[in-house]
């Protein structure tokens, strides 16, 4: 049967693998060797489990959203992520991965991070833990994500401005793995997304998998079968889509719509939609759809969303878009805004900008009554209420 999962050398189709200096070849061989039987056991569970439960509060809710079904001619229900302890859902993957780091006998945790969200999920599982915290965030971030900056120093991690390039993200992940690099023996590398070499696609894909998981029994339980006629999320990297979908992704039953960041258009230059602009390539040590000039060079995307303004995409994804098995849709930043605020205005529940865009592609779909649809709503809005105040639709 064919598998959408990851194969032995850690590709997916054309896209994956381990493109990596020399210097980390041990480091990431070590990791490879490790994670599965450590995801695996017993102990990992039981702890990972516990704290799942009583520190990010999950399972999280499956929520029928009637008005929004209402509206749509279906019936929608939301898997709520941003109810979770740093509300989102990147501090699934940050716990698993910091137990997975004291297993290894490490005991130094680095992290790069765009919007800070990602930094702060890290820095809040290293003060649960104890163990030293350096968060690499471009300059250009440190300026614009200002509280997250803060909240990560308070938890006690050094954030490290970086200063090359363009001063965002790409260059704060090049700026960690320099780092880890220099420190491969006691240094754990935390990546917050479904990118980077083998086996950090997977290996965050299975931490995330709880949400599909979740689903599953949810649905189980309040529709009365195990499976949605739809799955819906948004990508950045991928990892609330890879988690969402995981159980499903072999499931031809089961259709799945993801929703990426169109920006002011696809064709505007100002856009971070990688599946429909990307060439393939090479960006964070994994082979995948990259938003590149005619020379290969990396271009700066855009969103409104700075959760979703990555110039790659996990090749889980890349290799799901180019085999049909999902479908793509680019949403732009006016109709992720429209999105937002029809939730709010509809339920109650004010989402996160890059939620926004998963909500944004309901109105895209032709949907029958009779339809199950499950859309993750990665995190809440808080963080971005400014930019909601700012833009409000008229
Ligand atoms: C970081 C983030 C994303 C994008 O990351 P993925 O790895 O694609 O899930 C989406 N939503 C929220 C709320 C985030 O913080």
């Amino acid at each position: 049967m064919k598998t959408f999962h990851v194969d032995a050398d850690g590709y997916y189709g054309n896209f994956g693998g381990a493109y990596i200096p020399e210097i980390l070849h041990r480091c990431v061989e070590e990791l490879q060797k490790a994670y599965i039987e450590v995801l695996e056991s017993e102990s990992f569970k039981r702890e990972y489990d516990e704290l799942l439960r009583n520190y990010v509060g999950r399972p999280s809710p499956l929520y029928l959203a009637k008005r929004l079904s209402e509206k749509y001619g279906c019936k929608i229900y939301l898997k709520r992520e941003d109810l979770n302890h740093t509300g989102a859902h990147k501090i699934n993957n940050t716990i698993g991965q910091i137990l997975l780091a004291r297993r290894m006998g490490k005991t130094r945790i680095i992290a790069e991070t765009g919007a800070g969200q990602h930094g702060v999920a890290t820095a809040t599982v290293c003060a649960l833990m104890n163990m030293e915290c350096v968060v690499y965030m471009g300059k250009t971030d440190v300026e614009r994500q200002h509280i997250n900056v803060e909240k990560m120093r308070m938890l006690g991690a050094e954030v490290r401005p970086v200063t090359s390039g363009n001063m965002t993200l790409k260059d704060a992940t090049n700026e960690a793995i320099r780092d880890w690099c220099c420190h491969p023996a006691d240094t754990y590398y935390i990546i917050g997304s479904t990118v980077g070499p083998h086996p950090y696609p997977d290996m965050v894909a299975r931490l995330q998998s709880v949400i599909s998981e979740e689903i599953r029994r949810q649905l189980q339980e309040q529709e009365g079968r195990d499976y949605p006629d739809y799955l819906m999320a948004c990508v950045g990297g991928g990892s609330n889509a890879a988690g969402t979908i995981y159980h499903y992704v072999d499931d031809e039953r089961v259709k799945i719509v993801l929703a990426e960041a169109g920006g002011l258009g696809v064709e505007s230059g100002k856009s971070a939609a990688t599946i429909q602009l990307g060439r393939e390539g090479i960006i964070h040590g994994s082979r995948t759809l990259v938003i590149q000039d005619e020379d290969g060079q990396i271009q700066e995307p855009y969103s409104i969303s700075a959760g979703l303004d990555y110039p790659g995409i996990g090749p889980i994804h890349a290799n799901l878009a180019r085999e049909k098995r999902a479908e793509v849709l680019a949403i732009n930043d006016d109709e992720a805004l429209e999105a937002a605020y029809e939730l709010t205005r509809l339920e109650g529940i004010i989402p996160a900008l890059e939620s926004a865009h998963a909500l944004g592609a309901l109105r895209k779909i032709d949907f029958k009554p009779s339809d199950v649809v499950v859309l993750t709503v990665s995190g809440r809005g808080d963080k971005d209420i400014e930019t909601y105040l700012k833009n409000m639709p008229r």
